[in-house]
């Protein structure tokens, strides 16, 4: 792998909702660990519509003379992904951290990945040690990286951290793509050539509570799914004629032993009645999965993911537009 340095400045990029507590130690830390890489950095804080003081706490910040803060401020609440990307939108460094407000993800390990990052990966994840969530959340996330890992056969095995780093071209991508739900670990690595983990330490939430109701956590969960894969909307085909194919193995066996066992066996048809159900349930979840092929379709191109992204061309100069649409 080509070592590719070239970082020369790092933004890091903080959505922020009601956490106006934990935004003094946030600030302090993450500042301290950004100003020990010797490297020019930004701190982008992005507040999503909070009802607390978050909002003019960043602005203040942003405002001191000196202040590596940018303050971005969202109008309303449009939830944590949309607000890294608003933030990501706004970032000039060559690679781009993003991490919680909310101090689980410690700061001090940013030096860590700006370290993994510089041995030329694009993309940076981590894996959460000692996890300090409600066995709950571990368990569902643990089933989500499961299914992740067997969909894209990338070896991530923490999706639900967001501590983590971009290279400046996997962000340009990612900022290419017009859908509006959108799962940014997957959406990065879906544009990512060399990634790597590492595992950080996590830390239990010391002030406030967690921004994600389970009604929040089950969008998430879609947002996730149909990021990934538009794959579900064929498993419609699937049940479909699984269930056809029974009903038409119970359909020849009753015809056999109605001839085997006389006219009486068969329940006057009733059992027949029910082979014939099977055939037309199945063949209704054909059609849908039918209609699921063609939603799916219509949901990719919708979204405008670019087609491709030249990183690089060599012996000319590269034209303006480097993606296709
Ligand atoms: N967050 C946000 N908008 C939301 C929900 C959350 O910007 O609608 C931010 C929140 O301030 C925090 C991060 O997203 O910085 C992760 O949220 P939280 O810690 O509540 O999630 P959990 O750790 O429980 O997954
Ligand atoms: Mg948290």
């Amino acid at each position: 792998m080509d070592k590719c340095e070239g970082i020369n400045k790092i933004s890091v990029v903080i959505p922020v909702f009601n956490e106006q507590e934990s935004l003094p130690q946030l600030l302090e830390r993450t500042a301290g660990a950004c100003a020990g890489l010797n490297l020019a950095y930004e701190i982008i804080l992005v507040d999503d519509g909070s009802d607390d003081d978050s909002a003019s706490l960043i602005t203040q910040a942003a405002a001191t003379p000196q202040s590596h803060v940018v303050a971005v401020i969202l109008n309303r609440n449009y939830g944590q992904h949309a607000a890294v990307m608003a933030g990501l939108s706004q970032a000039e460094g060559d690679l781009i951290i993003t991490m919680d407000a909310d101090l689980q993800n410690p700061p001090e390990e940013i030096p860590r990945l700006v370290d993994v990052a510089k041995e030329g990966y694009d993309v940076v994840g981590t894996v959460r040690e000692n996890r300090q969530d409600s066995w709950f959340r571990r368990v569902c996330s643990y089933l989500i990286n499961r299914m992740i890992q067997r969909a894209t056969g990338k070896a991530m095995s923490d999706y639900g951290c967001m501590l983590r780093a971009y290279r400046r071209h996997i962000v340009e991508a990612m900022l290419l793509c017009r859908e509006r739900s959108t799962f940014i670990p997957i959406l990065a690595n879906s544009f990512a050539r060399h990634s790597q983990e590492i595992k950080v330490t996590h830390a239990p939430r010391e002030f406030g509570y967690s921004k994600y109701s389970l009604f929040k956590l089950i969008n998430l969960m879609f947002d996730l799914v149909t990021c990934l894969t538009t794959a579900p909307l064929r498993l419609l085909n699937l049940l479909g004629c699984l269930v056809a194919c029974f009903g038409f193995l119970l359909a020849f066996t009753i015809v056999v032993l109605r001839f085997l066992l006389g006219p009486e066996w068969a329940a006057e048809g009733v059992f027949m009645l029910f082979a014939i159900l099977f055939i037309f349930i199945g063949a209704q979840f054909v059609g849908l999965g039918l209609l699921g092929e063609y939603i799916g379709r219509i949901y990719t191109d919708v979204r405008a993911r670019p087609r491709y992204f030249i990183q690089e061309i060599i012996g000319k100069p590269m034209v303006e537009n480097k993606w296709s649409d």
